[in-house]
Order: C-alpha cells, then sequence, then structure tokens
C-alpha cells in the first residue's frame, strides 16, 4: 500500500512535469497515460479532456480576436468613407498642449493642406472678416461654460479667392479634474443651403450679396438691378392661395426667362428678383426691353380673369458700387427700386436718377412754397375746437394751405416736411401766426368771438429747435396787440422726445411768453405717459387713431380713457382729434375729453367761410 502510494505519487509528479510544458502556448498538447492504475488513468483523460476544451477556447478567442480587428477595420473604413463623403471636415483641438490636427476635407474647405493647419491661428486667418470676432467669442464662450454642442456658422475663405458658407460643430471632453482637455468636431460646407431660397431653389439675397463682393474687386463692369412688380401688395390681397402660387410661378418664369444665360439671378423678399451682369456681356436695355415684351401679355388666372402687369427695374451701376459696401448697394437698389415703382408703367430708374428725382421734388416744392410766400399764396384755413360738453366753440386751430398757380390747394403733408429742412419755414410760420392772429383781432373787435377764444398754431418739428421761434412768436403777438394767452402752440411728441433737454427749454421760453403748449398726435409716436410729467405742457392733443377706433374697439376707449384721466390728474387739457360722428362725441366727452375738433362739427376752412359759420351760430 505504501509502495503503491509511492508508485501514484512519482506518477502525480511526472504528470506535473508534462503539464508545465503547456505553459509554452502548446495547447495541442496531451498528457501520456501510461499507468496501470486505473485512478491515475481516470486522471490523465480528465486532465486530456480539459487540455482540449482550453485549446478549443484559444482557438475561439482568436477568430474572436480576428473577427473584432476586422470589424473595427470595416468601421474605421465606414467612417472615412461616411466624413469624406459628407463633405464634413474633421476637427480636433488638444487643449492640454494646444495641439491642432485637422482632415484633409477641414484644410480643403479652407483653401489649404493639412501641413498649413497647425494651428487655430491659422484657420481664423482663413475666416471671413467680418465673422473672426463672433467665432473667437463664441469658441471662448463655449469653453467656459460647455453646454450642449458647439454649432456656429461663419464664412471661410476658398482656394478660389470666394467665400463659402460653413458650420462649424463640435463637442467638448474634460480631464478627469473636470478641466477642459480636448474639443473636437466637424466643419461642413453649408453654402449651397445658405444662399438657396427655400420656396424657388434659386440664389437667395446672400448669394446676391456675395455676387456683389466677389465682382466689386474685380476689374470688368457690371449692373446689379432689382426687379419687382408694380402693385404687388394689393394683388396679394386680392388673390387666393392657388391663384397666388401661379401668379408667383408666371412671375418668375417670365423674369427668369427674359434674362441671358450668363446673368446672375436671385430671389429676394416680396417677390423681388435681384439680377446682375456684366457689362461687356450683356446690355441693360436690352434686359429691359425684353422684359416689358415678356410682361405685355396679361396673366390670366383660373376664377379671378386676366391680370395685367407692368415691371419696374432699380438699377445699380458698377461705378456707383464700387464706392459702396454690399450693405449699402442693397439699400441704394431698393430705393432705385422704390423711385421707379412710383412712377406708373413699365419704367427703369438707375439709383442716380432716384436721388436725382428726389432732389428736383424737393426743389420744385422749395421754389413753389418761395413764390407762394412772396404772392400771398399761403393761406392758413381754420377749424372749429368745440367745448366737448356744451358744443360751443373754444379756439379754432390754423392749419396752413397753398394754393397753387392752377388755384388746386396743396396740402402741408406734401410740403411742410420739405419746408421745415430749409430757411423757408420761419416766414411761413409767421405768415400763419399773423394771419390766425389778425383774423381773431377781428372777430374779437366785431364781437363774434367770447375773450376766452384761442387760436392753436402748429410748430413745425426741426423749428422748434432753432431757436428762432421765441421771436418770431412774441413779434406776431405784439403787432396783433392780442394777449399771449390766446395762442396755443401744438408740437409733435417725436422731435420733442428724441431732443428732450433743448426741447423742454424752447418749451419753457415759449411757456415764459404766456402762450401755452399743446402736445400733437398724442399716441402715435413714442406713446409715453412717463413725458407728460416731465414735459412743461398745457394740452394733449389725443390721436385720431384713437378717436376712430372708440366706438368699436374696447381696447381703443380704454386707452382714450386712460390717457384722458392721466391728462386731468396732471392738470393737462384734451383734445380729441379727428370726430366725425355724434356717438365719437358723446364717448369722448364721457370718458374726459374736455374738447373735441373733427369734421362732425366742420372742416377747416378758408377764413371767410369761418366768418360765415360764427354769423350763423351767433344768430340761431
Ligand atoms: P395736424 O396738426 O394733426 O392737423 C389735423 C389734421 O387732421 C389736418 O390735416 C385736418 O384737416 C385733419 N382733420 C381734422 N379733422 C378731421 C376729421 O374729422 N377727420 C379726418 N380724417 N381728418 C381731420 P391737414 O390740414 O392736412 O394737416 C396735416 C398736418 O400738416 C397737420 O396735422 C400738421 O402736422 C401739419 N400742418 C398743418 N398746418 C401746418 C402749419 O401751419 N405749420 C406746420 N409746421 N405744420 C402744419
Ligand atoms: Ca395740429
Ligand atoms: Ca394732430
Amino acid at each position: 500500500m505504501t509502495q503503491n502510494a509511492e508508485q501514484i505519487l512519482t506518477q502525480i509528479s511526472a504528470l506535473a512535469d508534462q503539464l508545465c510544458v503547456t505553459i509554452d502556448d502548446r495547447f495541442d498538447f496531451r498528457l501520456k497515460a501510461d499507468s496501470d492504475d486505473d485512478r491515475m488513468l481516470k486522471l490523465v483523460m480528465m486532465m486530456n479532456f480539459l487540455l482540449e476544451r482550453v485549446r478549443q477556447n484559444i482557438g475561439q478567442l482568436a477568430e474572436a480576436k480576428n473577427e473584432l480587428e476586422e470589424r473595427v477595420k470595416d468601421r474605421t473604413s465606414l467612417l472615412e468613407l461616411i466624413i469624406s463623403g459628407s463633405n464634413d471636415g474633421v476637427w480636433i483641438w488638444r487643449l492640454e498642449n494646444n495641439q491642432f490636427e485637422v482632415s484633409e476635407r477641414f484644410a480643403s474647405l479652407m483653401g489649404l493642406s493639412i501641413n498649413e493647419l497647425k494651428s487655430p491661428e491659422h484657420w481664423f486667418a482663413r475666416v471671413h472678416p467680418a465673422d473672426e470676432a463672433s467665432l473667437r467669442v463664441r469658441l471662448r464662450q463655449y469653453l467656459a461654460n460647455a453646454q450642449g454642442e458647439l454649432a456656429h456658422q461663419y464664412r471661410v475663405l476658398d482656394k478660389d479667392q470666394s467665400y463659402r458658407w460653413v458650420v462649424l460643430r463640435g463637442a467638448l471632453k474634460r480631464d478627469d479634474e473636470g478641466n477642459p482637455s480636448l474639443l473636437a468636431g466637424t466643419q461642413s460646407d453649408i453654402t449651397a443651403l445658405v444662399s438657396v431660397d427655400a420656396e424657388t431653389g434659386l440664389p437667395n439675397e446672400s448669394a446676391f450679396i456675395d455676387w456683389i463682393e466677389q465682382h466689386s474687386s474685380g476689374q470688368s463692369d457690371f449692373v446689379l438691378a432689382l426687379c419687382g412688380i408694380d402693385h404687388m401688395g394689393s394683388l396679394l390681397e386680392a388673390l387666393e392661395g392657388q391663384q397666388l402660387h401661379h401668379l408667383r410661378k408666371e412671375v418668375r418664369e417670365r423674369i427668369l426667362n427674359t434674362l441671358p444665360l450668363n446673368a446672375f439671378a436671385a430671389k429676394m423678399q416680396g417677390d423681388v428678383y435681384a439680377i446682375a451682369f456684366k457689362r461687356n456681356v450683356v446690355d441693360l436695355d436690352q434686359v429691359f426691353k425684353a422684359l416689358g415684351r415678356a410682361f405685355s401679355a396679361p396673366i390670366i388666372l383660373g376664377g379671378y380673369g386676366a391680370v395685367q402687369l407692368s415691371v419696374s427695374l432699380g438699377v445699380l451701376e458698377s461705378t456707383e458700387a464700387r464706392q459702396k459696401d454690399s450693405e449699402s448697394c442693397l439699400s441704394a437698389l431698393w430705393s432705385a427700386l422704390r423711385k421707379a415703382r412710383e412712377t406708373e408703367g413699365h419704367t427703369l430708374t438707375r439709383f442716380n436718377d432716384a436721388l436725382r428725382q428726389e432732389r428736383s421734388r424737393v426743389l420744385k416744392v422749395e421754389a413753389n412754397v418761395r413764390d407762394a410766400l412772396g404772392q400771398g399764396r399761403v393761406k392758413a384755413f381754420l377749424q372749429p375746437i368745440m367745448n366737448a360738453n356744451t358744443h360751443k366753440v373754444a379756439g379754432f386751430e390754423a392749419l396752413v394751405r397753398i394754393r397753387d398757380v392752377d388755384g388746386s390747394m396743396m396740402s402741408p403733408a406734401d410740403f411742410i416736411p420739405v419746408v421745415e429742412t430749409t430757411d423757408l419755414i420761419g416766414p411761413l410760420t409767421d405768415q400763419v401766426l399773423r394771419q390766425a392772429l389778425f383774423q381773431l383781432k377781428q372777430w374779437r373787435d366785431l364781437d363774434l368771438v367770447e375773450e376766452s377764444l384761442f387760436v392753436a398754431v402748429n410748430l413745425a418739428s426741426r423749428h422748434i429747435l432753432s431757436g428762432e421761434l421765441p421771436s418770431i412768436i412774441a413779434q406776431a403777438l405784439e403787432d396783433s396787440g392780442l394777449p399771449p394767452s390766446v395762442l396755443k402752440l401744438e408740437l409733435t411728441e417725436t422731435v420733442v422726445v428724441e431732443n428732450m433737454e433743448a426741447a423742454v427749454e424752447q418749451l419753457q421760453q415759449l411757456r415764459s411768453l404766456g402762450c401755452r403748449v399743446a402736445i400733437d398726435d398724442f399716441g402715435t409716436g413714442y406713446s409715453s405717459l412717463q413725458y407728460l410729467q416731465t414735459l412743461p405742457l398745457d394740452v394733449l392733443k389725443l390721436d385720431r387713431a384713437f378717436v376712430q377706433g372708440i366706438e368699436t374697439s374696447e381696447t381703443t376707449s380704454a386707452i382714450a380713457r386712460t390717457i384722458c384721466e392721466l391728462a386731468n390728474l396732471l392738470g393737462l387739457d384734451v383734445v380729441a382729434e379727428g370726430v366725425e360722428t355724434e356717438a365719437q362725441a358723446k364717448l369722448l366727452a364721457s370718458v374726459g375729453a374736455g374738447y373735441l375738433q373733427g369734421f362732425y362739427f366742420a372742416r377747416p376752412e378758408p377764413m371767410s367761410a369761418i366768418e360765415l359759420w360764427l354769423r350763423e351760430r351767433k344768430s340761431a
């Protein structure tokens, strides 16, 4: 038994020796089984079985490893394929050591090779000057407070020296301490998306600006134009969905089919098309004539009938365009188009012409007013202002009219804006003032009006700041022999609010003469109740807009009521303007307007007509 045990021990140690060999990765190894002992034999068989399992597992493991490697390789090439196919450049910025790496595509988007893009500064150097600062700020912000994904649009210079729109995307990785360690992402070319009008598929305003910028730096002459359909606004109102769609399509096709092949066309806002072409290739007159022919036939719209359209063209030539940046080119084009549209029919207006036309209109108005002043054709019409409760005349507003040489009346809206920028405004104000005051004096002497009756005169916004008003007014009052208390001076809020300090000083001067001051058109401009408190005022004139809406809109009547209450609280009289119906007059009186003015009582009339009106009322 002892010998038997010893034998087994010897055999086991031999087995152990054999097993050690497997340590050298020899998994195909088998243990020899030459023992006489059954138990030994069983042990060896078990061991061999185990070894075989290990060998199989190792084989499977190797297979799995190979498969994994294959898959990684597959994935990588797929990723590369996607990245190259998707137009995206890849960038990695290791922040710890400021290492910057980009993909081939990232570099080529900016017309560079990988080797030329070794630092973020190389990248920023290719960014459009107008976009560089905002890109840097965005990156800095993102590093300081990274939330979500980074996404930013800007332009980069490409190899053709033109700019392309790109969007930069990225995400931030932090180290174990939470400090930013790596910023990485993609940069994609979105020029096509940014420059295309979604509805028509045509280049859009941004593409048009690019065209201007590219060609402004070149040598050859070019022409820029905006092409619009006249009265498009009223057509849009009159037409319905399908008709509108058809009209737009027809207009677009007619314009595009007219243009020579090498002209550039873009879709702008408001159904307007931008056209650009090189001078030596295309002739503007030809394009203009062709457009005229294209729209000579009416467009037939189902359910609506035929519409005859005319086209207007606003034009800017390269000589002028080169002196402006692209934004100013656009605004010059729009103002030329506006001018062209003011003239009926198919018209073309060069930017220069538009300016000249405006200038000549101003000169004409100026000459007309100058002559009118000299020839006594400037007339103060009067419109009564009534006490809201008694419906008795409280005063008059003087409204200027100019009788044209042909006998027609020119409206102040046509000439005041021009006159107030010239030295004619002084004499004009003086005439209106004197006519009104002298008439009032006469009526007082004739006992046609009460002593409390006032006259209100409008002051031109810009004239208020000139400083000559107090002396003009003081002199006119003195010459009329009337006390300053009969005179109310009306001024609109805009000029007052824009030049608060100077205006307050002027108002105080006018008041110190003994006149009263009214704020005109209240509620149309800045509509701030705040400055009612700040300004030295006596009267508030509630604009027609509130009066017209007071019967139908509860909001409007609530606003009117609030304004009246506040004005009364501040000790201001309220005159409601533009009262046209009895209902309005009643409502306004009920919300606290002390005075009413408007066609319901009387229109502005020449003084002779007003005198008759006064006499009739007196004898009634
Ligand atoms: P404004 O001072 O607000 O004058 C009131 C305008 O409303 C006047 O137009 C008047 O005719 C009109 N109006 C009066 N009642 C009614 C009504 O019931 N319904 C409607 N729809 N309109 C009514 P007007 O005379 O054409 O004057 C226009 C503007 O020209 C005036 O607006 C004023 O700002 C300015 N203006 C008039 N005369 C002078 C003047 O002598 N000097 C200055 N600097 N500006 C003046
Ligand atoms: Ca007025
Ligand atoms: Ca007014």
